[in-house]
Order: C-alpha cells, then sequence, then structure tokens
C-alpha cells in the first residue's frame, strides 16, 4: 500500500459542506492520488487515434489540437443525432436530486461534482450552450456554459473519477443513466487525444494480441498448462484442457486475469475441475484469449473493435454455443451489445446444457450463457458431488459486481451456487447489494495505482457494508465474479477491512466439488488446509 495515504480515519473523515466557489467554475486540482496519468502515445498510435503526443493531466498545456473546440462540439453534434439516449439524458433531468447522494465517489469524497446530477451537468451545462436556443440567448439563466480548455480538463477529472456503476440510475425516477454520460464524455476526450494508459494500454494489447497483457498464443498455451498440472498436484487427477479445438461443442472465453493473476488463478481451477468432471466438450481459443473488453471505457467503436473476436473464433472453431467465465464489463458487453454489434450469430445455436436438457431461451439472441447459470443449473439437477464442508474455513459473503448484477441482473445464480458450496453465508446490508450493489470503486479502467487515494474513497462504501458482516458474523471471504474485483478489492479491503480475502465463485466450487478419482484431499486451491474435525467441534 503506498505510503503518502492517509490512515483510513483521517480518510473516513470526509466534509461534505458544499465548496464556497460557483459550480459554474470549472478550475481541478491534479493532485497526486486522485486522478490518472495520460495514455502513452504509442498506444494512441497502434490503434489509430488522434493526437498522440506526451502530456499529462498536471501540465498546463494539454498539446490539444487547434480546432480541439471544433472537434468536440463536432462530435457531440453526431452523437446527439446517433444516440437518442444521449439526447434524452441531456434533456430530461429535472435536478430533483434523487441521484445525489447515490454515488460512491460522492460518498468517499464529499465533491459536489461527484454527484452523478452534476457529474452530467459538466457536460449538460455546454450542451445548452451550444445546441439549444435558450441558452445561446441566455447561458446564465439556462445554466450554460462556454466550452473552454479548463472545461475540458474538467471533464477529463470528473469522467475518469466514474466507474460507470449505474447505480445512479437505479434511483433515478426518470432513468438517466450517468454511466452513459460519462461514456460519451470519455469518447469526446478521446477525440482530441485524453486518454488514461491505464485503458488504452490493455486496449492497444488486447487488440494485437487478443488479451489485456499481450500474451500471445504460445503464452496462453503455457499457462493453461501450467495450471493443469497444478491441478494434478492437488486433485491426482490430469485434466484435459484444450486449446483451439475445432468443431467443440462449446467455446470457452474468460477473462485473462484468470490465468495471470490471483486470486483469480483459483477461479480458473474451479473451471477446469467442472469441466472435467462433467465431462464438458469444450475449447479454450488462444485468440478470444479475453472475455474483458476496455474498449467500453474508450469509444463504442472499440468495444466492438476487441468484442469482434469472439463470434469470429466462434466460427473458425465450428462450436454450437459459448460459455463466458467470471468477469464484470465483459458482460456488460456480452449482454447488452454483442449481439447487435457484431452479430447475429446464426450460425451457433440456442445453449442447451448436453447434461441436464436445459435450453437456455435468455441466450437466444447472443447464444452466450455465463458460467454461473450453467453451474448452477447442473448443481440443481444434481450433477456435481459436493461437501460444502471444504470451505468451512471461510464465512463468506457475496459482492454483486456492478456489470453482472446491475447490467445484467444475475442475482440468484451466484448465491444459490455459494449456498451449496459453503456452510457459513451472510449477506451485506439489502441497500448495498443487488441491483443496489456498490461498485469496488476501480472499475471502467480506474484500478490503477496512481489514483489509489481515490478509489480507496470510491470504495469505502463498500468496505463499509463488508465491515458490517466481517464484525457482526466473522466473515473472513468476499466472493465476487468479476476480474476487476478479484484485482482491486483485496488492497480496498486490506486498507478498510482488514482480514477479509477475495475469491471467486468457482473457486469455492472447486474446494468443495468431490471428483470422481480423486486423492485424498487435505488443502484447498490455495493450498490452506481444510478445518478438521476437531476444529469444527469446537467452532
Ligand atoms: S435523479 Fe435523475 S432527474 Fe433527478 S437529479 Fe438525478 S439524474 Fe436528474
Ligand atoms: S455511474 Fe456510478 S460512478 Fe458514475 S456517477 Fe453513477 S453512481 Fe457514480
Amino acid at each position: 500500500m503506498a505510503e503518502h495515504l492517509p490512515k483510513p480515519e483521517e480518510l473516513a473523515h470526509i466534509d461534505y459542506r458544499p465548496p464556497r466557489k460557483d459550480w459554474r467554475d470549472p478550475r481541478v486540482e491534479f493532485r497526486k492520488g486522485v486522478f490518472c496519468y495520460s495514455a502513452a502515445p504509442k498506444n494512441l498510435e497502434y490503434l489509430g487515434l488522434p493526437n498522440p503526443r506526451k502530456w499529462q493531466p498536471f501540465d498546463k498545456d494539454w498539446k490539444l489540437p487547434p480546432n480541439w473546440k471544433q472537434i468536440i462540439l463536432e462530435g457531440m453534434r453526431e452523437r446527439l443525432e446517433k444516440y437518442r439516449s444521449f439526447r434524452l439524458f441531456m434533456d430530461i433531468c429535472v435536478r430533483c436530486g434523487a441521484c445525489a447522494d447515490k454515488c460512491h465517489f460522492f460518498v468517499g469524497s464529499g465533491d459536489p461534482k461527484n454527484m452523478p446530477v452534476l457529474r452530467a451537468e459538466l457536460i449538460r451545462s455546454v450542451y445548452r450552450r451550444y445546441f439549444t436556443a435558450a441558452g445561446r440567448l441566455f447561458p446564465n439563466l439556462a445554466g450554460a456554459r462556454e466550452l473552454t480548455e479548463d472545461v475540458l480538463k474538467e471533464w477529463f477529472y470528473y469522467f475518469y473519477q466514474c466507474t460507470e456503476c449505474r447505480r445512479c440510475s437505479v434511483f433515478c425516477p426518470y432513468g438517466i443513466d450517468t454511466a452513459e454520460v460519462t461514456m460519451i464524455g470519455r469518447e469526446l476526450l478521446t477525440l482530441v487525444g485524453c486518454n488514461i494508459n491505464w485503458v488504452l494500454e490493455p486496449v492497444a494489447n488486447c487488440y494485437r494480441t487478443g488479451n489485456h497483457l499481450g500474451i500471445q498464443p504460445h503464452g496462453f498455451k503455457d499457462s493453461i498448462e501450467f495450471a493443469v498440472g497444478e491441478l494434478a498436484e492437488i486433485t491426482g487427477i490430469r485434466v484435459e484442457a484444450p486449446i483451439n479445438k475445432k468443431g467443440a461443442e462449446v467455446l470457452v472465453v474468460m477473462p485473462s486475469a484468470d490465468y495471470f493473476g490471483t486470486p483469480h488463478y483459483f477461479t480458473l481451477l474451479g473451471y477446469l475441475m467442472v469441466f472435467h468432471e462433467i465431462g464438458l466438450d469444450y475449447t479454450f481459443s488462444a485468440f478470444a484469449s479475453e472475455g474483458g473488453n476496455f474498449g467500453l471505457f474508450t469509444s463504442h467503436e472499440m468495444i466492438k473493435r476487441l468484442n469482434a473476436k469472439i463470434y469470429a473464433e466462434a466460427k473458425r472453431l465450428k462450436v454450437k454455443w459459448i460459455i463466458g467465465c467470471e468477469c464484470g464489463h465483459m458482460w456488460r458487453v456480452l449482454h447488452q451489445y454483442m449481439d447487435t454489434m457484431n452479430g447475429p450469430a446464426d450460425f451457433l445455436e440456442i445453449p442447451i446444457s448436453p447434461f441436464t436438457g436445459t435450453r437456455f431461451e435468455n441466450a437466444r439472441s447472443t447464444k452466450m450463457i455465463h458460467i454461473s447459470e450453467f453451474t448452477s443449473d447442473l448443481i440443481h439437477h444434481g450433477k456435481l458431488r459436493l461437501d460444502p464442508s471444504r470451505n468451512d474455513h471461510w464465512t463468506v459473503t457475496y459482492h454483486d459486481s456492478c456489470n453482472i448484477s446491475r447490467a445484467m441482473g444475475l442475482f440468484e445464480e451466484p448465491r444459490y451456487i455459494l449456498k451449496k458450496v459453503c456452510n457459513n453465508f451472510h449477506e451485506m446490508p439489502e441497500n448495498t447489494i443487488r441491483e443496489q450493489t456498490f461498485c469496488c470503486g476501480s472499475g471502467s479502467g480506474l484500478g490503477t495505482d496512481e489514483n489509489l487515494e481515490m478509489r480507496l474513497r470510491g470504495g469505502f462504501p463498500r468496505a463499509n457494508a463488508v465491515k458490517y458482516v466481517r464484525d457482526r458474523f466473522g466473515v473472513n471471504l468476499l466472493a465476487c465474479m468479476c476480474a476487476i474485483d478479484k484485482a482491486t478489492l483485496p488492497p480496498l479491503l486490506e486498507y478498510w477491512v482488514p482480514g477479509v480475502e477475495v475469491a471467486g465463485v468457482h473457486e469455492l466450487v472447486g474446494n468443495a466439488l468431490v471428483m470422481r478419482g480423486e486423492r485424498e484431499r487435505t488443502t484447498d486451491l490455495r493450498g490452506q488446509a481444510f478445518k478438521s474435525e476437531e476444529a469444527l467441534a469446537h467452532a
């Protein structure tokens, strides 16, 4: 954890008094710990994005193109015509304030411009000035502002302090989705070369090799083989993990973090165990080696470019349907955009589980199901032998990752699985889970180190709810189904709620799964000893 960070008790002291300066004053201070570094020119060049150059947000001169203002306003006009939702969100906010205290960045920072209503107002005020008669004629009365360099810098500051989590939209009586406003704001900034490296580096890597880290096919193969070897040591069973196998029934796509990071890696072991145990005819692809799509944090065009590989690989490998693994924003893209952007995938079939006969009608258009749908269906039909006592060293709670829960409505399947594979499960308070879940504070490409203070502030409400169940029920494990969460929640909890670890749902499935022919197991997938019968008797 960075040394310059304030202590938790200092950071928890949040000043909610409104600042004295007028909200229309756009000046912001790019202070260490609260902003992200700019994208390296090589990444913009690789992706063919405009205005690659060396600059940083704290520089006075951002080296914008001479006609930057015209580019932004033209970009706005184009998007107002193209996206009905954007125009609607610019027009219909009545400033009722229902969303004001719902954003984790406002709760954790006290900065009013982190209220969703005011975040959107930063761009809405420019919309009024240039695209409405009232704003042109009576700018002060209409709440309109000139587009200046300071306003552009303010956009950059606040649109990279929004994780596009959509919690605010749940509370807006008009359904205004500030995440979509942020997406457009970031897209406009990208038109003049203003993006952050933690987004564009993975995007460039993904465009080159298919995954965020730039791992090439032979590296992908090595990683999977390593996992197979390790699993053989743990269970005594050598599983098959086919890659690029033509004619397999199912293509499995996972976030790359599952094969290069921890605790994600234990989740991968869990998938491999389940697939082996039921005898699924599947394949990974060394090219669709990333489900995650940081295009979501760049532009609609970039979402499409990065997502295209999944259907392309499904076609090349001649599979029938697709399983997607534990990832957050990957699912937002798959669920909400893939079919219309890169489909229709008429060459695929509606997913039917070969083991239970369940036909996943909900995936009729995308032909892709979430692994928690697949596994919960297996458990429901008694296809997996489970020993939940193997997870008795954990007292578990579940974090609804924003995109899986709020964006696609997957609330019950992970809970069903967890209750079957763990004996000790406790929910966090109702207003912090399911559709009201609080973001990890680091989504949408903000999970980097230079903005750690802001991440900890944004993650404060989530951590607070974890603290509640830790103190009340002794929770020591937070389960989740998002690769970003698995990477960013551990430092968040270490700071706010020490003693609580993070795991994927399929790691816990892997612990509990009793495989046919396995050697006697005494440890979980992390190598930690199962709770002994003696310890259980004293519990
Ligand atoms: S809840 Fe909706 S209408 Fe009310 S201020 Fe927020 S965005 Fe505007
Ligand atoms: S989408 Fe999430 S981060 Fe963005 S303004 Fe709404 S609540 Fe805040």
